[in-house]
């Protein structure tokens, strides 16, 4: 099956893979890992099995939620990145209630750069400080309705890809002192503990580079898996919806 067949079966037909993602994670707690927050890679401890979950939410909330539920169950505690498009008053309630996290899933540059239509990278970091400005106004709207926010996720949008420049230059270490923002997640601080980073892919390849199952079962002592809500069932409104908003971005974008 190609790429786009496989896409289009994910978007608009795959029912959801709950038990998969349930048994993924009692496979992790049954072989002793412990859970841990982005925000809390201070404790994490030498030789105690460690699994980070982090769900960068781009798109259907009520799928994050479902996850989110799962989780609750189980007793994990997990990091949810929202971005200020998927900021859900109910989904925070819920994360919190459950010892979770809630950070930011940060695209600034992608944003600004797709609004004034700037395809030259250099452009782009000489408007800097105007993107700064931009994620100081939207960091103290977004920790009003989280509450407090210590650790922030990139983004990864088209733009990000055509200019070549992630959204995580606009994160010196003056701002982050200045909004209190611990952890990026890419930062070395935490790559560099993790033994196993697993990413979820679209149908059919699912995961990359391996199923989680596959590293808990090797007994990896620092698994940090990424998930997408939008991977794990259909939903074929809001998927019509973006891929429209994709599409008209591109060619806006693309024009000169
Ligand atoms: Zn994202």
């Amino acid at each position: 099956m190609n790429a786009l067949l496989g896409r289009i079966y994910q978007d608009y037909f795959m029912p959801g893979r709950w038990q998969e993602y349930e048994s993924l994670l009692r496979a992790a707690l049954d072989a002793g890992y412990v859970f841990l927050p982005h925000r809390e890679l201070g404790s994490l401890r030498e030789g105690q099995k460690t699994f980070f979950l982090r769900h960068d939410v781009d798109s259907d909330v009520p799928l994050a939620g479902k996850m989110l539920a799962i989780e609750s169950r189980l007793g994990i505690r997990s990091t949810y990145y929202l971005r200020l498009c998927t900021l859900d008053g109910e989904l925070i309630g819920q994360a919190r209630q459950a010892g979770c996290e809630i950070g930011y899933h940060y695209e600034e540059l992608a944003a600004y750069a797709k609004a004034h239509r700037l395809r030259d990278p250099a452009q782009v970091m000489d408007a800097l400080p105007t993107i700064q400005k931009e994620f100081i106004h939207n960091f103290h709207a977004f920790v009003d309705k989280a509450g407090e926010v210590t650790t922030a996720a990139s983004h990864g949008d088209f733009v990000n890809r055509r200019l070549g420049l992630r959204n995580t230059c606009l994160l010196t270490p003056a701002l982050r002192r200045e909004l209190g923002i611990v952890l990026e997640a890419y930062d070395p601080a935490l790559e560099s503990r993790v033994t196993a980073r697993i990413s979820d892919r679209e149908y059919p390849a699912l995961w990359s580079p391996e199923p989680p199952e596959a590293a808990v079962a090797r007994g990896e002592t620092v698994i940090l898996t990424l998930v997408h809500p939008r991977q794990w069932q259909r939903a074929p409104l809001s998927r019509l919806g973006q891929d429209w908003t994709r599409l008209r971005e591109g060619v806006r974008y693309g024009k000169q």
